[in-house]
């Protein structure tokens, strides 16, 4: 049996990780489940798929998470270093599936076992992929991407030589308001901005691709995992959400990966690699859908990529401060404290502040470093939003 653990299991990557292990039940030891607030799902999945360990990142819920598993095997424990010894516990793959920098030092820990990776949260690639890659390769772990655009770059390059790659091209479904007159977007409301014409995903990086936020840590999550300079990246909208990436050789040739709006694709890919298993995803009838449509991405209506561009351009720790800032402005468009639109002016503020102060952008790349540079840019992201708010 394999032993698994999956760090947001209560999420949406966490219950689509769910579905695919639990279809093979004698298949998997499960060692520990995480999640936050949703203490009756990690309580339900931790008793049904006998999973030794359920962490909440709620230290408040702790006392609710044992109620909850009160008479179950299941061992219950809560906050941020109980998330990091979940991580720690010996396991053959875990799912990195935690939303925002929060699940960067849970990654760091699991890495640090140096068994295979599933990593899902790209938040933690674009805050810090030099340290990411840099513990991998330390303890011999491989990481396998899950997000379905860097899946897809990964089968694309299966076999291949990277100094053949000119280029690659990520798609973008263009999300909620890819047709919305462009004056109109400041007025977005947050129940229109989540929800995704295509994929079924939690409500942060819904929103997070109406703004473009959500391709632009892609670029960033490209460009750190796969080694390639930001100019050979490339973002192209693609209305359907079926081709999820396009690698273009030096002889150009273009290999794309086709599939379903499914992360189960993605997942199982990544739970089953080396091999190739069957999966529980649609067939696609292309003669059925017909048409697939492109158009180059408007920067005008989405500055998020610009904004990764100079995130990228900057270097040393300036993809913490993007991310740190994008989280925090996303939080006050959630909280109603800023417009849609607002949202990347706050984190170009942000950024702007921190490459004016000290902001320890320069500084050497290590857990603590990043930690102190993503709290600084959470009070410059802050400061940007309370000045706009007025
Ligand atoms: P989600 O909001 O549905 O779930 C997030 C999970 O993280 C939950 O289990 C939640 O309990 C946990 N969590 C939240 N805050 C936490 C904290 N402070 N500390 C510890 N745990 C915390 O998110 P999701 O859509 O499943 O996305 C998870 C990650 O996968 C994100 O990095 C996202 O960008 C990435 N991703 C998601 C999709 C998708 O289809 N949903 C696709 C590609 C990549
Ligand atoms: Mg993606």
């Amino acid at each position: 049996m394999r032993k698994v653990t999956i760090l947001g299991a209560t999420g949406s990557i966490g219950q689509n990780t769910i579905d695919l292990i639990a279809r093979a039940p004698e298949e998997y030891d499960v060692v520990a489940l995480t999640g936050a607030g949703n203490i009756a799902q990690l309580a339900e999945d931790a008793v049904r798929l006998r999973a030794n360990l359920a962490v909440t990142a709620r230290e408040d819920l702790l006392d609710d998470l044992r109620a909850a598993l009160a008479g179950t095997e299941v061992e219950a424990a809560a906050g941020t270093q109980a998330l990091i010894e979940a991580a720690s516990r010996p396991a053959d793959w875990i799912m990195s599936a935690i939303v925002g920098a929060a699940g960067l030092a849970p990654g760091l820990a699991a890495l640090e076992q140096g068994t295979t990776l599933a990593l899902a949260n790209k938040e933690s690639l674009v805050c810090a992929g030099e340290l990411v890659l840099r513990t991998a390769r330390a303890h011999g772990t491989q990481i396998l991407p899950v997000d379905s655009e860097h899946s897809a770059i990964f089968q694309a390059l299966i076999g291949e030589d990277m100094a053949s790659v000119e280029r690659i091209v990520i798609t973008a479904s263009g999300g909620a308001f890819r047709d919305w007159p462009i004056e109109k977007l400041a007025q977005a409301t947050l129940a229109e901005a989540s929800s995704h014409p295509n994929w079924d995903m939690g409500q942060r990086i819904t929103i997070d691709s109406a703004s473009m936020f959500n391709k632009a840590m892609e670029v960033i999550e490209t460009h750190e995992f796969f080694g390639v300079a930001p100019d050979q990246i490339e973002v192209l909208v693609h209305p359907q959400s079926m081709i999820h990436a396009l690698v273009g050789f030096n002889d150009g040739a273009l290999m794309a990966h086709v599939g379903p709006p499914d992360m189960r694709h993605a997942i199982g890919f990544a739970l089953h690699h080396p091999e190739r298993r069957a999966l529980p995803v649609e067939r696609l009838d292309l003669a059925a859908i017909g048409t697939f449509e492109f158009r180059a991405p408007d920067e005008v209506r989405w500055p998020a990529l610009r904004l990764a561009r100079e995130a990228m351009q900057a270097g040393g720790m300036m993809g913490a401060v993007f991310n740190a800032a994008k989280e925090t402005a996303l939080d006050g468009f959630i909280a109603g404290q800023i417009g849609f639109t607002d949202m990347a002016h706050v984190v170009e503020d942000a950024m702007a502040r921190m490459s004016a102060s000290d902001g320890h952008i320069a500084d050497t790349m290590t857990l603590d470093n990043v930690l102190q540079v993503d709290h600084l840019a959470r009070k410059a992201a802050q400061a940007a939003i309370a000045k706009r708010a007025g």
